[in-house]
């Protein structure tokens, strides 16, 4: 498995396979976080990419993985065939697998719309951690954390 730049996971994903599918954070802009300021930029790995690390790591791990966590910050704002993709992959690899989880924050969330947030479903995301750190746009503005 290749892994770039820093790695973050919540506490809940410690025993998750963390596999990841983006690099940096597409807005990187809040003032409070310092996890991408240094980089890397926000990308997407290629989807055979990311197929392969997850081949390696049903090698190394089989049928003892349960749970996947795709890092990196907002993987949800990668395309959608892409990140449908590897759930898809991912299930069909791993079978008991019971949850896959990424980051999004709520302007990403919003972007999809509802469609593609049902194919997701479909396809086995089945979580998303979201960072509420206020609902007030005046706080929003102030901490950089307002709609790109
Ligand atoms: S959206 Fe999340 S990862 Fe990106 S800069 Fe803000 S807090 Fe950091």
């Amino acid at each position: 498995m290749r892994y770039e730049g820093p790695i973050y996971r919540p506490p809940s994903e410690a025993d998750s396979l963390l596999i990841q599918a983006t690099l940096g954070c597409p807005h990187n802009k809040c003032s409070f976080c310092m996890v991408y300021k240094k980089g890397p930029r926000f990308n997407v790995r290629p989807v055979s990419e990311i197929c392969e690390d997850i081949d390696e790591a049903f090698e190394l791990y089989g049928a003892k993985v349960r749970s996947i966590f795709f890092p990196a910050g907002n993987t949800i704002a990668m395309p959608t065939e892409d990140l449908a993709a590897i759930c898809l992959h991912s299930k069909m690899k791993f079978p008991a697998l019971q949850r896959i989880t990424v980051y999004g924050s709520s302007q990403y969330i919003v972007q999809k719309g509802l469609p593609d947030m049902r194919l997701l479903r479909e396809a086995g995301l089945s979580r998303i951690h979201v960072g509420l750190e206020s609902g007030d746009d005046t706080i929003l503005k102030r901490v950089k954390k307002e709609r790109d």
